[in-house]
């Protein structure tokens, strides 16, 4: 198995004239990016880095993001990809705990790199520096050799809790993704226009693998933050045939925009979403406007965006399916496993656990969070689910945060399924929240729909046909907006540490959303 960079050659060999990238009115045919990429990689070597030396990357989506990535893995370099929207503490810890040699950003993040930046670490800034350094660069430089189990992709946990972890992505690993990418997910062509509008730093660019080495030409969204109405007449204007991925909530965002935006979408063809949750009525919806041209995946850091996929355009798109996380890659094993890591029956419910090619190598330089999640032979997720007598995993909860009430387990998922089928309902989070007598109880923190005036009294009668009654909250508070991470996933825990801090209500003035995507 080669080093993953190959995939870009084999691309040029075959459509050197063709458009890789295309960025505002920037435009490179792969025969012009391959080029960058090899430059990039001999300035790297003759600027006295090493093969296996971290090259971090902190910038928001550009053509540079991409040629830092394949440029470090040709050097036989790793590649850090930081969330470009963390501040200079967070970055600060990251290029710590990587050993980061050179940090390549923009102009932008000009600030927290200053604050971050130890005098160990070189950096590199996009614009004209990025420019020359790529200049002195040999365009034949060749592709390193090497082992597959060599570590390629520094993948930084999203961290939602705690000190975040390095997960180390070999070639191996994502050379097995990339190729069930392009099995189950998008079977990629040199004729796909495919759009990419979340970070390169995550998914993103972990699925711009497959892209490239089919030779198709990658739209990267060069907007500041995700518009829907502008992302759906581009999708019109250019003629976009895939999207490479979406998170739940930017789906929800393009339904909320359709109306107005009233674009023509029919040339999509393929889109693919995953990350998070994404709730039954708001899956119906994407269904009803886009029609079946959507695969859900469920991947994690740890085994990147490869663990099972739902592809809708494959038989009926019935509600079981839809919020199902779909079936196992051939050839990634996923098991449901209980406390002392044996099998649950069909139907019961236990810790998602992986074993394959996908499976990372372990935490960077952090032997006991390796151990605890790489035991007995399989990845522990962390995630709870279920298997269906059809296969079909459904998820339910992260592992922490399943409410224990009277003991009894509830899986926050289930309630808030139950209050979004409400109308007045647009966005729900559902937590516990300590309790004298029954150790947790339900606590729901709602965002209602613009017009609705629902109590909170209606919704919890509302659940009571829905749900058990043990399941439905026993306090429901109504906020303007929920805080996301940088991913735009929900930040449930932030939510409940809040109101159980004795914040209360959280007041429809108090906005506590970091800025979405
Ligand atoms: P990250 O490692 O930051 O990509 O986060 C991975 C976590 O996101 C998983 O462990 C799941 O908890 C969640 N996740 C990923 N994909 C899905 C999905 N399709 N449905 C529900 N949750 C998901």
């Amino acid at each position: 198995m080669p080093n993953i960079a190959t995939t870009l050659t084999g691309a040029r060999r075959l459509h050197a004239e063709r458009t890789a990238l295309r960025y505002a009115d920037r435009h490179l045919t792969y025969g012009e990016l391959d080029d960058a990429v090899r430059r990039f990689a001999s300035a790297l070597l003759s600027s006295g880095l090493r093969p296996g030396d971290r090259v971090a990357v902190f910038a928001k989506n550009c053509p540079e993001y991409v040629i830092t990535m394949y440029g470090a893995f040709a050097a036989g370099m790793v590649i850090v990809p930081v969330n470009a929207k963390l501040a200079g503490p967070e970055l600060a810890v990251i290029l710590e705990d990587s050993e980061t040699r050179l940090l390549v950003h923009d102009a932008a993040s000009a600030a927290p790199v200053e604050a971050a930046a130890g005098p160990d670490l070189a950096t590199l800034r996009i614009g004209p520096a990025f420019d020359r350094f790529l200049a002195v660069g040999d365009p034949d430089q060749q592709v390193a050799d090497l082992d597959e189990d060599t570590v390629a992709w520094l993948f930084y946990t999203s961290g939602t809790t705690g000190r975040p972890k390095g997960a180390m992505l070999t070639h191996r690993n994502l050379t097995a993704m990339m190729w069930l990418e392009l099995a189950n997910v998008c079977d990629y062509r040199a004729e796909d226009v495919a759009l990419h509008v979340t970070p390169l730093s995550h998914g993103g660019g972990l699925y711009l693998l497959g892209a490239v080495a089919r030779g198709a030409t990658n739209l990267v969204y060069s907007g500041s933050s995700f518009v829907p109405g502008e992302v759906l007449q581009l999708i019109e204007r250019e003629g976009v045939t895939v999207i490479a991925f979406l998170a739940p909530t930017m789906i929800v965002m393009l339904l909320d925009a359709d109306a107005e935006s009233a674009a023509d979408t029919s040339s999509l063809r393929r889109a693919v979403y995953g990350g998070a949750p994404m709730h039954l009525d708001h899956a119906r919806r994407m269904v009803d406007r886009f029609g079946a041209v959507f695969v859900q995946i469920y991947g994690q850091g740890e085994s990147p965006m490869t663990i099972t996929y739902l592809d809708l355009a494959e038989g009926p798109v019935d509600d079981d399916r839809l919020i199902s996380a779909g079936v196992p890659h051939p050839g990634v094993e996923v098991a449901v496993l209980d406390a002392d890591d044996r099998p649950v029956a069909v139907g019961g419910t236990g810790e998602i656990c992986v074993r394959g090619d996908t499976v990372m190598r372990g935490y960077l330089g952090n032997p006991e969070a390796t151990a605890a999640t790489l035991r007995n032979g399989w990845l522990h997720t962390g995630d709870v689910g279920r298997f269906d007598e059809h296969g079909r995993l459904t998820l339910l909860d992260r592992s922490k945060d399943v409410i224990i009430s009277g003991g009894t387990n509830i899986y926050p998922r289930e309630v808030e399924d139950a209050l979004l089928l409400h109308p007045g309902v647009r966005q729900v989070v559902v937590f516990g929240e300590p309790d004298e007598v029954w150790g947790e109880s339900v606590t729901a923190a709602v965002v209602r729909e613009a017009v609705a005036d629902v109590s909170a009294d209606e919704l919890i009668e509302w659940c009571r046909t829905r749900i058990a009654g043990f399941k439905k909250p026993k306090r429901v508070v109504f906020v303007d907006e929920l805080p996301r991470n940088a991913y735009g996933k929900v930040l449930r825990r932030e939510v409940r540490d809040r109101l159980v801090a004795g914040v209360g209500q959280l007041s429809s003035k108090e906005r506590l959303a970091r800025p979405a995507m």
